[in-house]
């Protein structure tokens, strides 16, 4: 176990190359690996943000998440090792002793992989004495405030190279009319429904057009999964335009977890010249969490918040993550994955502000059964001023049966049902009774949903079981969507603004 940091849940990095490496250098490596190993679990990126961190290593996170806690963490344990903290949980503790929780806004870049598995310290100690701006030894003595600021800028710079440039500042998106049906709907003030598809286990395009069909009337849009869970299906860019010729305007996922920052580029540009402008982005659960045989477990290239940062900029400044420019610039209105009862709240709200000042527009929650706890959560959201920079969605799910409840609240990370309403479950009787009162708590959360300030609508996610959201739809009042078409969009407009 290091002293700092959770022990180091995978092998260090090395170097892809080293012929560039004098064994002097070499010799530096293997010490600085031995003692920063000892320290801080280090697995070597050579892309250190200890500054940022609390001087906890973000690469001992089994995901190796450089931006905050994932949707299943908790106070306790890791969703992906519960033999282990959760890294971040802990970075967010001590940044909180030492006053330095504000730094966490800051977004960091992914890992530059010419410099994993090299030695960082003579790096540093070369930049400082090139930076003819300090910090300067003599003002630590003397000016004390001017070195603090000094030293701060010089890790800045450390940390933010020329292609990425993160920062704590929130970036409004550049553009004037919506992009989407999706986000015309939300314009309008409506409250507004989408509801999620499972994509189909095998080619049965069939499927999604009877689903498509239950639901056109009724949703501004349709999630479709990337494989979530780990676990293969139809793709969500496939399915997403499947279900578009149908008749729906999709909202398609996209994981990190499969996808380096090249194809989530790829992905991101050709869905959107596939006319597919929703894109929700997740890190995505880990490789553990999928059937077996497991892939090799390795960490991810990017998390939700650096694919956040990196689609906003391709579409509002038109480049590539390497500089080069898009000379026809991809259209995104982008979302995020929120969890309200995963950290306590005030940390949540800070990973929430972090998606948000790097690009999401719309957030989809995890399901809500436990609607105190979901207020705190916005409560906390609204107390940094979010909640008027983003659409909320608030995750719905209408239970099926009392197994469904059990397994949801002891088995998925993420999610809180509160006993009452197991125990309801448990004493609804056989398969209908069950589903009867599935639908009656889900009714009862939409009633209190309908008149939450701060909500722009909800997601349905009731997979397998699409064809209840028309009744749910109906049975509670909600609106249907105002716009269908973009073409149609301008007198909505008005009306909504009159
Ligand atoms: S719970 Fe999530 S964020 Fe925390 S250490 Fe585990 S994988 Fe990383």
């Amino acid at each position: 176990m290091s002293v700092f940091s959770p022990r180091r849940y995978q092998l260090p990095f090395h170097p892809v190359r080293r012929d560039d490496e004098s064994l002097p250098e070499r010799a530096f490596t293997a010490f600085e690996q031995t003692i920063k190993g000892a320290l801080f679990g280090c697995r070597m990126c050579g892309n250190c943000i200890l500054q940022e961190t609390a001087f906890v290593c973000p690469m001992t996170c089994p995901k190796g998440l450089r931006n905050g806690l994932c949707g299943g963490a908790s106070p306790d344990r890791c969703e992906v090792d519960p033999s282990r903290p959760c890294t971040w949980h802990q970075i967010y503790e001590r940044a909180e002793e030492m006053g330095r929780l504000g730094s966490l806004l800051e977004i960091n870049a992914p890992i530059d992989g010419n410099r994993a598995g090299r030695e960082t310290w003579i790096d540093t100690v070369q930049k400082w004495r090139e930076w003819d701006e300090g910090p300067r030894p003599l003002d630590f003595l003397l000016n004390r405030e001017k070195f603090d600021a000094d030293w701060e800028q010089f890790f800045y710079n450390l940390r933010q190279p020329d292609w990425w440039e993160g920062d704590a500042e929130y970036h409004p998106p550049t553009y004037e009319q919506p992009i989407s049906v999706l986000e015309a709907n939300l314009r309008t003030g409506q409250f507004v429904t989408t509801a999620e598809i499972a994509p189909p286990l095998s080619v049965a395009q069939h499927v999604i057009h009877k689903k498509v069909g239950w639901l056109q009337e009724y949703v501004s849009a349709a999630n479709f999964t990337d494989n979530a869970s780990a676990s293969p299906r139809m793709g969500s860019m496939a399915s997403s335009k499947i279900c578009m010729e149908a008749g729906i305007e999709p909202v398609m996922q996209l994981q990190a977890r499969d996808r380096t920052r090249v194809v989530i580029e790829s992905d991101a540009m050709g869905a959107a010249g596939l006319g597919i402008h929703n894109i929700l982005c997740l890190s995505g659960d880990h490789q553990s969490f999928g059937p077996s045989p497991m892939p090799t477990p390795d960490q991810f290239d990017m998390d939700a918040i650096q694919m956040l940062w990196m689609l906003r900029r391709m579409r509002d400044e038109g480049r590539y993550l390497d500089g080069r420019n898009i000379k026809h610039r991809p259209e995104f209105f982008l979302g995020a994955a929120a969890s309200p009862f995963g950290a306590p709240p005030k940390y949540e709200a800070l990973r929430l502000e972090k998606k948000i000042n790097a690009g999401a527009q719309f957030i989809q929650t995890q399901p809500i059964f436990d609607y105190d706890g979901f207020r705190e959560w916005l409560e906390a959201a609204d107390k940094r001023n979010l909640l008027d920079k983003v659409y909320v969605l608030a995750g719905l799910i209408p239970l099926k049966s009392a197994r469904a409840a059990h397994f949801m609240a002891e088995e998925v990370p993420g999610v809180v049902i509160p006993d009452e309403i197991v125990r309801r479950m448990d004493e609804a009787g056989d398969k209908e009774g069950q589903q009867e009162e599935g639908v009656a708590i889900a009714l009862e959360m939409i009633e209190k949903l309908k008149a939450t300030p701060g909500i722009a609508g909800m997601h349905v996610m009731a997979v397998h079981w699409e064809a209840i959201v028309p009744r749910l739809v109906e049975a509670a009042q909600l609106p249907r969507p105002a716009v269908q078409t973009l073409r149609e969009l301008e007198p909505v407009m008005v009306e909504a603004r009159e």
